[in-house]
């Protein structure tokens, strides 16, 4: 057979994006399955997604990368959303699949699966969130999916975090309740996965951490963050020093992007050389 020249092609909307190594983890996975595929950082201004999403179409697109601020905006772009893009209610991949392009959010799987990694179960669990942003509503609406009894959201904007809340309850997978963010508030008791799902901690603001008591956090807890650069936070270090186990936000990362190279290619994902390479190119900063 001859050679094809044609790369297929995959984008990622956002802005900013000048600082996301999805791509170069993706191209990693790409190279090493000899796919030709492109995966192609795109800054798209709020008031653009459309015309943009209009060129991937032009363009057959075979997916993209949604992040910030587009993950709700693409929504009534797509032709068809997974039941959990729609429990979520945002959407951080699409694949097409039979000339529709179908919106999923892998955000929350990526994170139960790094849960699964470090053998902790969420089965019958209390998942305490910090935030209810869109990578908090992705990880604890798959909390919920994945059998955690009960999430309580604790956030700093009431409105967003009860709406959570609701959302989590309406599921009808799990119970949660809401409540607003105090400086250095506890850690509820039963706490078994506290998750540090803000963006406090995140590059080059890594001296910061979330103002919780963390005289709360004790031995047996899951400490979790969804900030992964820097990998090890200063949110770890303290309730690690508490005796709780630390999962680092690299999990959460690369096994979305493996997620995601499976939908859009078909293909099982390279993952520990996708880990070495987004270890690489944080190292690199
Ligand atoms: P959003 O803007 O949707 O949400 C941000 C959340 O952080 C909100 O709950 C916000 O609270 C809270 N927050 C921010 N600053 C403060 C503060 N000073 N005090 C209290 N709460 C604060 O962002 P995302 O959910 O998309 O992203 C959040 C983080 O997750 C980012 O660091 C991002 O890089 C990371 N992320 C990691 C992924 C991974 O694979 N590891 C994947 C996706 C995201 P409020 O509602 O009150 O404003």
């Amino acid at each position: 057979m001859s050679k094809n020249y044609r790369a297929e092609l995959i984008f990622l909307l956002g802005d900013p994006v000048d600082g996301n190594p999805t791509g170069a983890v993706e191209e990693a996975a790409f190279a090493d399955k000899n796919l030709n595929y492109r995966y192609i950082n795109c800054l798209v201004p709020v008031e653009r997604l459309g015309a943009a999403f209009q060129g991937v179409k032009a363009l057959g697109g075979r997916g993209l990368n949604l992040t910030m601020p587009h993950k709700i905006a693409i929504i009534p772009m797509l032709d068809q959303l997974t039941q959990a893009a729609q429990l979520i209610g945002a959407v951080n991949t699409v694949y097409l699949r039979d000339g529709k392009y179908i919106g999923e959010n892998t955000d929350g799987k990526g994170f139960v699966q790094s849960l699964v990694e470090a053998d902790i179960p969420l089965q019958g669990k209390v998942v305490t969130m910090l935030g209810a942003g869109g990578a908090a509503r992705a990880i604890a609406m798959e909390c919920a999916l994945a059998g955690a009894r009960h999430i309580h959201i604790i956030n700093r904007d009431p409105g967003r975090g009860q709406s959570l809340a609701d959302a989590l309850n309406q599921s009808g997978h799990t119970k949660a309740d809401f409540a607003p963010w105090q400086p250095d508030m506890a850690v509820p008791d039963d706490t078994d996965v506290l998750v540090n799902g803000t963006s406090i901690g995140l590059h080059p603001h890594g001296e910061d951490y979330p103002p919780i008591d963390y005289d709360t956090v004790r031995p047996g807890m899951a400490a979790c963050d969804v900030v992964f650069n820097p990998a090890r936070t200063v949110f770890l270090d303290k309730c690690a020093a508490k005796g709780a186990q630390a999962v680092t936000g690299l999990g959460m990362l690369v096994n979305q992007a493996a997620l995601n190279f499976n939908l859009w290619t078909g293909e099982e994902a390279p993952r520990a050389l996708m880990m070495r390479t987004l270890s690489q190119e944080l190292a690199e900063e």
